[in-house]
């Protein structure tokens, strides 16, 4: 059972190597002991093998038909620790105050985020390693060019905060490019509107970037409407605030 395992460029495989790096990670998500974890991804368990000293109850989501009785066979004298062999993009979280850690496989990252933003009300916290582009769109203000839909999508539902870059050199295989952790938590009491009018609202608003949002939104909203919510309709999409495209999908409802 010693054999090497292949990694797998269809499953985003880059494995952890870099013990203080994996600590650093166990270090930002803090786990305890009363906590409902899950792991996207434990892989060759680089995380996971330090989560199951902390939580009583962590949930491993792992894909890859090889790696799934490895993980088996490791924690077999574990109850602490389940093993869900699936796709993750399939998870439904059965419980609330639900915290999520991963190293994730990049890519299917940005659908995994929208997934899980469909689902916030059962998260407390999540602790991702994504692309250091991706962090820096996902944590982007307002007004600057990074800012767009996974922008304003993300921040609607959870405080979006950049922690550490992590170099190619802490994987095998390494990646070609930076990663970064960030930090995703659950606002408590988030305007109300409907995700996926907000979403495919968005969609919209960013069609065409360098259009005015007046010409992104011409179907949907009037100009006297966007100045009745203190919008210019001549403003470029980057320019408006989560809330203004929630007040707008609010208003079209
Ligand atoms: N956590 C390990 C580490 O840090 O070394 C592995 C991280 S590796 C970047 C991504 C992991 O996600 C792999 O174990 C891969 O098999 C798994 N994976 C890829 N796609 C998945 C999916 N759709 N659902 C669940 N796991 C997936």
């Amino acid at each position: 059972m010693n054999i090497k395992h292949r990694a797998k460029k269809k499953f985003g495989q880059n494995f952890l190597q870099d013990q203080a790096v994996i600590e650093r990670i166990i270090n930002a998500f803090n786990p305890q002991k009363n906590d409902v974890v899950y792991e996207i991804g434990p892989g060759q368990a680089a995380l996971t093998d330090h989560l199951s000293l902390y939580t009583d109850d962590l949930n491993l989501v792992e894909i890859d038909n090889d790696l799934v009785p490895v993980l088996q066979q490791k924690f077999a004298a574990k109850d602490t620790v389940t093993i869900h062999h699936q796709d993750a993009l399939e998870l439904v979280l059965p419980s609330i105050n639900t915290r999520i850690i991963g190293n994730l496989p990049y890519n299917i990252s940005t659908p995994l985020l929208i997934r899980f933003l469909y689902q916030a009300d059962k998260i407390k916290d999540m602790v991702f390693m994504l692309q250091k582009e991706v962090v820096k769109r996902i944590c982007a203000p307002v007004g600057i060019k990074a800012y767009g839909r996974l922008s304003v999508m993300l921040q609607y539902a959870f405080e979006c905060e950049e922690l550490f870059v992590v170099p190619p050199e802490a994987f095998d295989p390494r990646p070609k490019i930076d990663s970064q952790i960030i930090r995703l938590t659950t606002k408590k009491n988030p305007a109300k509107v409907d995700l996926s009018r907000l979403e495919a609202l968005v969609k919209q608003a960013f069609a065409q970037r360098r259009k005015t949002i007046k010409n992104n939104l011409k179907k949907i909203i009037t100009e006297q409407q966007m100045r009745d919510l203190n919008i210019d309709p001549q403003a470029r999409p980057e320019t408006l605030s989560v809330d203004h495209y929630v007040a707008i999908t609010n208003l079209i409802d």
